[in-house]
């Protein structure tokens, strides 16, 4: 069942390595079917490489395995409670890529220094609280905290980005970890110029109509 979703989430999947967003088994990517609601999801604990189109985990909005010999992901969980409170979004990331999560470890947004910022996230990355993994927890802070944009950071644990597609959200989540890099470099050099907020806003409307084919 849903062949061709299975087949783009896996690719997604494999995005996260090659942009060096993961380490060993770490990261997933989730995406829902608009027509049937359900989510396509990455197996726990299986290496990038070994990892097949087939392997990939079918779930209902309750995490009942629908389809899959595996057991789906251990954020399998946060996946599905944003995709429950969030109608318009069909596709979760999750990473602990390292320069977005040093700011998380330090409790700081990714404030709005290069055009790339507002045109994706609309302004600052935000960042969520502490939250326990296994139940709702995550799920909740996500919900509660990543307001307009389409990437949070978890303190002291990681990238959590969300997409209308999940293709959207492995964008996020590449460029989070890209901005969150570029203003490392920066630091190195002097203070990041954070772009005025009403600026940020026309940006990303400019962005949002004009961007594409
Ligand atoms: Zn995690």
């Amino acid at each position: 069942m849903l062949e061709d979703l299975k087949k783009t989430t896996w690719k997604l999947n494999l995005e996260l390595p090659k942009n060096n967003l993961i380490t060993m088994t770490s990261g997933n990517v989730s995406a829902r079917d608009p027509q049937t609601n359900l989510v396509v999801i990455k197996p726990s604990g299986i290496a990038y490489e070994d990892l097949q189109p087939e392997d990939m985990i079918v779930v209902n909005m309750e995490g009942e395995i629908i389809e899959g010999t595996y057991k789906p992901s251990v954020d399998t969980k946060t996946h599905l409670y944003v995709y429950r409170n969030r109608p318009d979004v069909h596709g979760v990331v999750h990473t602990h890529s390292p320069y977005a999560t040093s700011f998380a470890v330090i409790g700081r947004e990714i404030p709005p220094v290069t055009t790339v910022v507002c045109d994706i996230f609309g302004g600052p990355v935000p960042v969520g609280p502490y939250a326990r993994i296994g139940g709702n927890e995550i799920g909740k802070a996500i919900v509660e905290h990543i307001g307009d944009s389409t990437a949070i950071l978890l303190q002291n644990h990681g990238v959590f980005t969300i997409g209308k597609t999940a293709k959207e959200a492995v964008k996020a989540a590449v460029v989070v970890e890209d901005v969150a890099k570029i203003i490392h470099l920066a630091q190195q050099k002097g203070d990041p110029i954070v772009i005025p907020a009403e600026e940020v806003q026309r940006e990303h409307e400019f962005y949002q109509t004009a961007y594409g084919q």
